[in-house]
């Protein structure tokens, strides 16, 4: 059974649609992430997951029960948001307990349950603490302790590292992972920040506009994107227009100016199905740039000019010109640190490509 089901979810602010017929299934246990760009409709889907606001129309349901007229206090959701503000005149171990008041628990068993959220988080020892006394990191910590100790049937998330600083963020994104993990809780997580849903989701969602882009894993999003929205949206893509020649066992056939034919897998082309019009959509990493000397391995190649490069450290991301098509490029530096205005040779894997149907 599905931890969370919404089911045709509409939400209008007046005229606005914000949310636009929304199915979504949440597996039991998974960690789902909803991605998109701000405005997309990320934190109006949770706000009715939680009972903050109303759908228009549809129907959600929670461990198989609609849900839709149960107030907030009675669904078993735990919440942690952005800037989720603890209470700054309770202690660190009122505030995790806080949940707990109307569960009729004795104060031992309370106390219990709130040292184990504590030594969950990774912070036994701050129960005595007032909020302020704690790192914006900690604060989150305690924050994300207050909603697992009333043990939810499910965990809402929005936005809940943004406000951290860019190392911390990344320490807290293995963290709150670890933690999922240990304790099996079924969590729906919200971000606008791409490599945070690659990172740390079971299943992402990509939104656009109050619509359902593309679901799948991490994986599957990201080299097998749905549309074009979803392939710019994730990672560095180079979408170039092509014609579609022929589909068959091996692949489709596509042609393109300067490219010639290259044929790419059919599973990475799932939205094509027939020919004419396509494009096809190379991800800059899997791009490489060598001498123009460089012997032929099995990789396509082809003459390009460097236009420009932005230095990046490690890796450098390079504007190629290859005749009328201008490509980007994100290689490791090892070798070939390549300057504006060299002639190299652009290689890639057809199977590397995916196809997507004419724009
Ligand atoms: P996200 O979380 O993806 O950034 P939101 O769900 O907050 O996006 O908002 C989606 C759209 O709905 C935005 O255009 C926003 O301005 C609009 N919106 C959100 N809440 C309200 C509201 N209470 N009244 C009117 N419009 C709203
Ligand atoms: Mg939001």
């Amino acid at each position: 059974m599905s931890a969370v089901s919404l089911t045709s979810i509409v939400k209008k602010f007046g005229g606005f649609t914000a949310v636009h017929r929304m199915n979504m299934e949440i597996p039991d246990g998974s960690f789902v992430t909803l991605l998109g760009p701000s405005g997309c409709g990320k934190t109006t889907t949770l706000r009715m997951i939680a009972g903050l606001i109303d759908p228009t129309e549809g129907d959600i349901t929670i461990k198989g029960q609609r849900i839709n007229d149960v107030p907030i206090h009675k669904r078993n959701l735990g919440l942690v948001f952005q800037n989720y503000a603890l209470f700054p005149h309770k202690t660190i171990a009122e505030n995790v307990a806080f949940g707990l008041k109307y569960r009729n628990l004795s104060r031992a068993d309370a106390e219990q349950k709130v040292k184990d959220a504590l030594e969950l988080v990774q912070l036994p020892d701050v129960g005595g603490r007032y909020p302020k006394q704690l790192s914006g990191g900690q604060q989150q910590r305690i924050a994300l302790a207050r909603a697992i100790v009333i043990e939810p049937d499910v965990l809402l998330l929005d936005e809940p590292l943004s406000a951290l600083d860019a190392n911390l963020r990344e320490d807290m994104r293995v963290e709150l992972k670890r933690i999922q993990h240990r304790i099996g809780i079924t969590t729906v997580f919200v971000t606008h920040d791409q490599s945070e849903a690659l990172a740390m989701s079971d299943q992402v969602v990509v939104m656009s506009n109050g619509r359902v882009e593309q679901v799948g894993t991490p994986e599957e999003v990201y080299n097998t994107p749905a549309s074009e929205f979803v392939s710019r949206f994730l990672g560095i893509s180079n979408i170039l227009a092509a014609t579609c020649r022929n589909i068959d066992g091996s692949g489709l056939e596509l042609e393109l100016p300067a490219f010639g034919r290259i044929t790419v897998p059919k599973e990475r082309a799932p939205n094509v199905g027939s020919t004419g019009p396509a494009q096809l959509v190379i991800r800059a990493e899997k791009l490489l740039l060598t001498e123009k000397s460089a012997p032929a391995d099995e990789r396509v190649a082809m003459d390009g000019v460097v236009e420009a490069v932005d230095y990046q450290g490690q890796a450098a991301r390079y504007f190629v010109r290859i005749g009328d098509h201008h490509l980007q490029v994100l290689n490791m530096i090892d070798q070939y640190p390549f300057q504006e205005g060299a002639e190299v040779s652009v290689r890639f894997r057809p199977r590397d490509c995916a196809a997507l149907p004419g724009a």
